[in-house]
């Protein structure tokens, strides 16, 4: 089965990620030669993966493993499976990871991984063994102090559970510390699969707060009804908030006077799709981000609010689940509008900073219950929401420039106090 092609190529992506960069290091005035030492990652590694297929022949996988800056921390990032993966992109993920967690202030670095396969053509065993070559392949240099993978496109826990296992009979003693992701009954975190759409309505709750608006009956918006998606249209809805529309690959529903959030999810359950939910009149995808709505959650794919779409646009907030929902050109049109937006590296920021916890609790050897998780991560996303919007104050720049630039500092002061040795 075909995957849907990133809108971004590798090298597109790159370079727009180390123009923020580069626009952050002018903005805080933090020093030119800190732009050069960020614009490299410190480690680029590709390696082969031959694997035996099902029908016996052997097939080599290409994987990388780039480590983009350590100076807060060990490197800490995803693992992709996806057919169009290149070094330019997993480079790129590298160093977002580094920003999105120094901007929730987490003690970590930014890694990321990628196999180039397609998962949707692969068995169960096929998976199994392209995760373990490739992890034998990039064990040296991953481990619980120095680089934490953790699942993202096409892994999931069980990927981490054998990536985990491998590592564990290379280095001779159960190490579940070196990977984060993993089902709960091998050290995995309580709270991890509604962290980051918690996250997401966190941000949309603080950016509603800022904006003088109480939550009561504001009118939402979801596109994308997915894991974070409706985890964000849940805790919306208990927060008093009217979800109104939502929508998955197939199609929109819409409803006026609201929909029934935790029935949608049952009927998405039983259904597989949003479409035909009682009393709800299906509209476009476009319709959707068009409606008159206080809330906008895109939490689908990249690249959906874009020149085309940006226009229409009525909601005063958008809280940005997915990775890259909005495009450069759109970005202007949303200022000029006066939009709040909570950028994605910190209101899809929920995920990483559990992933932080199932780390502490592995290495402690804790568990800690769902809500002593789920509260200590609202505290720091609350924390680091209130930084991005002082930092926003301070550069006079929007929150997607004050989240770069924030964490740019937090980065930067790091290096300089290390320094660069030799
Ligand atoms: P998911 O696969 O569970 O859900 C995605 C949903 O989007 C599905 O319901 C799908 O039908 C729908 N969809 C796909 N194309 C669409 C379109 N064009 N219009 C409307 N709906 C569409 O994925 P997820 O884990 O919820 O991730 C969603 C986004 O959030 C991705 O960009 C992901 O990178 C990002 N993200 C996820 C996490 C996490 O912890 N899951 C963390 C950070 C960022």
């Amino acid at each position: 089965m075909p995957l849907q092609a990133p809108s971004l190529k590798g090298h597109e992506f790159l370079a727009e990620v180390l123009r923020r960069v580069k626009e952050s290091v002018e903005v805080t005035r933090v020093g030119d030669d800190y732009y050069e030492f960020l614009k490299y990652p410190k480690v680029q590694l590709t390696v082969s993966i031959p694997v035996k297929m099902r029908d016996g022949s052997v097939k080599t996988f290409v994987g990388y493993r780039v480590q983009h800056n350590n100076a807060r921390g060990p490197y800490k990032g995803g693992i992709r499976y996806y057919p169009t993966t290149d070094l330019d992109e997993v480079t790129a993920l590298a160093m977002l990871m580094t920003y999105k967690c120094a901007v929730v202030d987490l003690p970590y670095g930014g890694a990321k991984g990628g196999v180039q396969c397609n998962p949707k053509e692969l068995n169960r065993d096929e998976l199994e063994r392209i995760t373990r070559r490739y992890t034998y392949m990039i064990a040296d240099i991953i481990g619980p102090y120095k680089d934490i993978p953790a699942p993202d496109v096409y892994t999931d826990a069980q990927v981490m559970a054998w990536l985990m296992d491998t590592y564990s009979q290379i280095v001779g003693k159960l190490t579940p510390e070196v990977v984060t992701g993993k089902p709960v009954a091998l050290g995995g975190s309580e709270g991890r699969e509604e962290a980051t759409g918690l996250g997401v309505a966190i941000g949309a709750r603080e950016a509603v707060k800022a904006l003088n608006m109480g939550m009561k009956g504001i009118r939402v918006a979801v596109e994308g009804f997915g894991n974070v998606g409706s985890y964000a249209a849940l805790y919306l809805h208990s927060w008093g908030a009217k979800v109104v529309a939502v929508s998955d690959s197939k199609g929109a529903v819409y409803k006026p006077e609201g929909l029934n959030v935790p029935a949608l999810i049952e009927h998405k359950r039983r259904t597989g799709t949003v479409l035909g939910f009682d009393g709800a009149k299906a509209i476009t995808h476009e319709e959707l981000l068009h409606l008159d709505v206080e809330v906008l959650i895109p939490s689908a794919i990249e690249g959906t609010i874009n020149a085309k779409t940006v226009d229409g646009i009525k909601a005063k907030v958008i809280s940005e689940g997915a990775n890259g929902p909005t495009t450069s050109d759109a970005d202007g049109v949303l200022r000029e509008k006066g939009v709040f937006v909570v950028p994605d590296i910190l209101a899809n920021a929920g995920g990483v900073t559990v992933s932080y916890f199932e780390w502490v609790q592995n290495l402690k050897r804790e568990k800690w219950p769902k809500e002593e998780v789920l509260s200590r991560m609202e505290a720091k996303l609350v924390k680091a929401f209130q930084d991005v919007i002082g930092t926003a104050r301070k550069y006079e720049v929007d929150n997607r420039s004050a989240a770069f630039c924030l964490s740019v500092e937090r980065v930067c002061e790091a290096i300089r106090l290390l320094g660069i040795w030799p």
